[in-house]
């Protein structure tokens, strides 16, 4: 059954010169069929970049969006429009332009967690692997950055910056308690802790290396350790261990789950390439505007 549905998502690919771009925490099914498995700059780069007419995007709506914002001209399907981000939705225009008026004349960096109505009002955008060179390139001793608080204090810490921020937090990184890092030390003494810097403070100050799920792949392959407890969504330590078959990756906490992540499977992505269904678009005043800040972000890294 799996197989006739790879199947015709092979022929449909061609038929439709498509492409598929999934994020590292999909499940395994649909990061086996994907054309490109990466985060969210490299899933930006890779939207911008396609010569493909329709990019069918395994993730959550922000990213189909930022990939629909790249490339205006190609169609962006993505299997399940109900596959949103707790932590987007945490940020709004209202919010950004409350924060701006209390800060005057702050650059606002937006987390590429947000919507594109927030990127579009923000001053340059960031993902968890450019984050620290965005808020160091700005002129600025003071930033706002919106909207996850946890990725903030970590900004703070690492640039020296003052870091205002709104209250968000990705409800996924918020159930790895430092608890369950040190059970994993317990179990697997000699392995290196990656966090994600969406993780709670206590959890990121146990780890080796702070880095996005992009760079937690250089760091496992680089690093002479064979061994890595992995602190974020769950379904990395596969993307993981497929990249780097001789090393070994341990989930932090099994319960750090992205119900949305989830939402996308091989029937979805079948039926999204057969239909055509589930176009994202972008208002195109907002999309122009929201580039610019994706583009700042994207010179720089
Ligand atoms: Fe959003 Fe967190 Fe899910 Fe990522 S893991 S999509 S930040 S809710």
């Amino acid at each position: 059954m799996a197989g006739s549905i790879r199947n015709e998502i092979g022929e449909l690919k061609k038929k439709r010169n498509a492409v598929i771009l999934a994020h590292n925490y999909q499940i395994p099914e649909v990061q086996d069929i994907a054309d490109y498995v990466g985060d969210s700059l490299g899933l930006a780069r890779k939207a911008a970049k396609t010569d493909a007419d329709v990019i069918v995007f395994c993730g959550v709506m922000f990213m189909a969006e930022t990939a629909k914002i790249l490339s205006p001209e190609k169609k962006v399907l993505i299997p399940d429009p109900h596959a949103g981000c707790p932590l987007a939705a945490m940020s709004s225009v209202q919010a950004v332009r409350k924060l701006r008026n209390e800060n005057p004349g702050v650059p606002v960096v937006a987390y590429v967690n947000t919507d594109a109505e927030v990127k579009a009002i923000a001053d340059i955008c960031c993902t968890s692997s450019n984050m620290e060179e965005v808020v160091n390139f700005l002129d600025s001793g003071k930033v706002i950055f919106v909207p996850d608080r946890n990725m903030a204090d970590y900004i703070r810490k690492r640039t020296g910056k003052q870091v205002i921020t709104a209250a968000g937090y990705c409800p996924t990184h918020q159930k790895i308690f430092p608890e369950h890092v040190a059970m994993q030390k317990k179990l697997h003494p000699g392995a290196k802790v990656l966090a994600h810097p969406e993780c709670l403070p206590a959890v990121i100050s146990m780890a080796d290396a702070v880095t996005s799920t992009g760079g937690m792949v250089s760091y496992a392959k680089e690093s002479p350790a064979d061994e890595f407890i992995i602190a974020t969504e769950k379904e990395m330590a596969y993307r993981l261990s497929r990249e780097i078959p001789g090393k070994k990756f341990y989930p932090a906490s099994g319960t750090a789950v992205c119900p949305n992540m989830k939402k996308t499977d091989l029937s979805k992505v079948l039926l999204a390439l057969r239909e055509m269904r589930h176009e994202v678009n972008v208002p195109e005043d907002v999309r122009k505007k929201a580039l610019i800040s994706i583009e700042r972000m994207l010179e720089l890294s």
